[in-house]
């Protein structure tokens, strides 16, 4: 019953972008607290009404990854990215069932236009903290980064408190077979220096509401670094929402905020701005129809 559901105790929309960017990652279906999961059409006119045209949807557990598929075909302006979730890995590695999950991506992937990304892959040190868990984690990540590589899909990467694992293998398995033609770093969440490995390498950085937090001094030192060819923004919602409206629940339709905070940190035009993000989103996932 998606009129029941209650859109008006989320967030005030914020004034419309100038020109249209894309939200480069993106959990539609996901509830965010006690508030339900907007629809793929929700999601789509709510973000369309400020100018955010496009939506990377993102499927990262074994339960997920048909639905996203099945959403971005179903819907003009969704794409999917699909993968198994480093803090999910070692749990159905214990299972014996890590090795079917990615292939089970592998084969979604392969059977639909609608994926453009594989991923969320990469590595959790914060949530999961076992040595075990760990070396799993990097097993999986190596098996995504093949699966893009094989199928020339984006390379979608989470990476909460292990940036220098992340780099460590990034840059083995570049020495080693490549990389896909496409690395983003989702919700990026490095410093200045790491900003200016990113951009050594050609590897895109996606900002996500956190740059637009008071404290993330990190985040604004990386965001002037950034290549404007290389930017994405996004909203890793449910999570993240900007300010004002941190703790709220997400959507892409609040991605505004943070295209605005970003262009004040680069002392950017904001219409210039919005037209690097949509065409590297383009680039990055291909058009969104
Ligand atoms: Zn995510």
């Amino acid at each position: 019953m998606p009129e029941r559901r209650a859109i008006h105790e989320r967030p005030a929309a914020p004034e419309p972008l100038p020109r249209p960017v894309v939200d480069a990652h993106c959990h539609i279906d996901m509830r965010g607290g006690e508030e339900d999961a907007l629809s793929p059409e929700q999601a789509l006119d709510l973000a369309a009404a400020v100018n955010v045209t496009g939506i990377v949807q993102v499927g990262c557990s074994i339960r997920d990854v048909a639905a996203a598929v099945a959403m971005a075909e179903a819907h003009d302006g969704i794409v999917a990215a699909i993968g198994i979730h480093p803090n999910e890995a070692p749990r159905l590695a214990a299972r014996g069932e890590l090795d079917a999950a990615i292939a089970e991506v592998e084969r979604l992937a392969a059977g639909s236009a609608a994926v453009r990304g594989i991923g969320e892959t990469g590595l959790d040190h914060f949530r999961t903290r076992e040595p075990e868990g760990h070396a799993t984690q990097e097993q999986a990540f190596r098996a995504h980064i093949d699966v893009a590589r094989r199928l020339g899909h984006a390379l979608v990467i989470h990476d909460r408190d292990a940036h220098a694992d992340v780099l460590r293998v990034l840059l083995d398995e570049l020495a080693n077979g490549g990389l896909p033609e496409v690395v983003q770093f989702h919700c990026f969440s490095g410093d200045a220096a790491m900003a200016r490995v990113a951009a050594e390498h050609g590897w895109f950085v996606s900002f996500a509401g956190t740059v637009t937090f008071g404290n993330a001094r990190d985040l604004h030192e990386a965001a002037p670094v950034v290549p404007r060819e290389r930017i994405l923004v996004e909203t890793d919602a449910p999570y993240l929402t900007p300010t004002p409206h941190r703790g709220r629940v997400n959507a892409s339709y609040l991605v505004p905020l943070t295209v605005r905070r970003l262009a004040e940190l680069r002392g950017a035009d904001l219409d210039a701005l919005c037209d690097d993000l949509h065409a590297n989103a383009v680039a990055a996932f291909g058009t969104f129809r």
